[in-house]
Formats: C-alpha cells, structure tokens, sequence
C-alpha cells in the first residue's frame, strides 16, 4: 500500500525506533506514547484492520502473539504487567488502517477504558 504510513515504516521510507522484527512482523515505539512503554505490533503485508480477512491467514495471529511476547521480555514488562489493545472503528478511535496491537505498560493502566 503506497500511501499507508505504516507500510511506509516497514519499507524505511518513514523513521522509526524499532523494537523487534522477525520475517513476519515489525515492532516499533508509538510516536504519540500513551504510557512510558507503548510499542506498535505490526505485520510486514498489509492488512487494513482486526476484521480483514487477509489479519487470519498464513499464521499471522501466532507470530504477532509471538511478537507481543517478544516485546515485553525486551520491555521488561512480564513482571508488572502490559496491556495489548486491537482498536477496531469509529467507537475504538482506530486512526491508522493497517493493522496494529498497541502493546502499553510501564504504569498502572485503568480498567475500563475511558
Ligand atoms: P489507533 O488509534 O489507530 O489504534 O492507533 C494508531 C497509533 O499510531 C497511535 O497511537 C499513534 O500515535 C500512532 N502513530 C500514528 N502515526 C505514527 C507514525 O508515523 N509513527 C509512529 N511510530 N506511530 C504513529
Ligand atoms: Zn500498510
């Protein structure tokens, strides 16, 4: 997708502070955090959303799992805890159309969500 900034980032046409990557998936820190430790989960073909068919095929959901886990060992995050949020439309606030899991910790997150 030649206009998609993510896709973009994964091209290093965009800069970027990655975090992990493996042949499947890009893991890089979110320019806006939310938390100290916010880090995007990408996967490297273009999927628009959680609900693209294209998000189930291949085994991405395995390797972006295995990502998510891969970052917070690199975080150190499997002590004190992280959150992993898909955002989904208009009610969830997505702004970027392809597919990213925030992985986000480093304080006390609130449940629910605001
Ligand atoms: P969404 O609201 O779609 O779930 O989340 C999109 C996320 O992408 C936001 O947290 C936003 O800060 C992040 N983001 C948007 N553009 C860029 C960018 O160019 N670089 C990085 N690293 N993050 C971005
Ligand atoms: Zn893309």
């Amino acid at each position: 997708m030649s206009d998609c900034i993510f896709c973009k980032i994964i091209n290093r046409e965009l800069p970027s502070t990655i975090v992990y990557e493996d042949d499947q998936v890009l893991a890089f820190r979110d320019i806006n955090p939310a938390a100290p430790i916010h880090v995007l989960v990408i996967p490297k073909r273009h999927c628009a959303n959680i609900l693209d068919p294209a998000t189930v095929e291949a085994g991405l959901p395995a390797a972006l799992f295995k990502a998510v886990a891969q970052v917070a060992a690199k975080e150190g995050l499997e002590e004190r805890g992280f959150r992993t949020v898909v955002n989904y439309g208009r009610d969830a606030g997505e702004a970027v159309p392809h597919l990213h899991l925030h992985v986000i910790g480093g304080r006390a997150l609130g449940w629910p969500p605001g």
